[in-house]
């Protein structure tokens, strides 16, 4: 692990909280959630903002989406240290409201200072909300599993693994889309 990387990354938190963001979610949660895992990662995960477990833990997806997560992580080889998981909102919102759009609006800064700090080769956005604040024109049921390079940064849109839990079918196209990340991590590399 880079030194300076988590230093870096260690300074963007302590800025969230001098900058009082979101201070109503501040005061109704009980951890920041910041992120996890490795500075120098290819791949950058990014989700809507923590729930329960989250919130208790201070870790991102750590519950049953997490689980989920870890598990398809797993199927292509990855263990959850070699990768570097984050949230667009870092505090939980109330009975796990959507996050409102001033939200994620407060946090989009810090969420681009993190990602120009790791450097991933791949950034990939799971559900909806996270998608928006990199792919803004684009519908998710469309677009999904297709990598987009947007000012050199390169964006996979899938669904949420929350959302695609108990539904059957998202479920096995999230898995699909999720299989399909080595092999675009390979086309990055050789540059195409
Ligand atoms: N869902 C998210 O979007 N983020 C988490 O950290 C956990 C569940």
């Amino acid at each position: 692990m880079s030194l300076s990387k988590q230093a870096e990354l260690d300074q963007i938190k302590a800025d969230i909280l001098k900058d009082n963001i979101c201070l109503n979610l501040a005061e109704s949660s009980t951890n920041l959630v910041f992120g996890d895992g490795n500075p120098d990662a290819d791949l950058m995960f990014i989700g809507e903002a923590p729930g329960k477990n989250e919130d208790e833990q201070g870790l991102p997806f750590v519950g049953a989406a997490g689980k989920f997560l870890q598990e398809m992580l797993s199927q292509i080889n990855l263990k959850r240290e070699q990768v570097y998981i984050t949230n667009i909102v870092k505090y939980r919102p109330p009975n796990n409201r959507d996050p409102l759009p001033e939200e994620k609006i407060a946090f989009l800064p810090y969420l681009e200072r993190q990602r120009k700090v790791i450097q991933p080769l791949m950034v990939v956005t799971l559900g909806r909300h996270s998608m928006e604040c990199f792919l803004p024109e684009m519908q998710i049921s469309k677009v999904h599993g297709q990598p987009k390079r947007i000012k050199g940064q390169v964006y996979l849109p899938l669904f949420h693994p929350a959302a695609a839990l108990y539904n059957g079918g998202m479920r096995q196209t999230l898995i699909d889309d999720f299989n399909s990340i080595p092999e675009i991590l390979q086309l990055i590399r050789k540059g195409k």
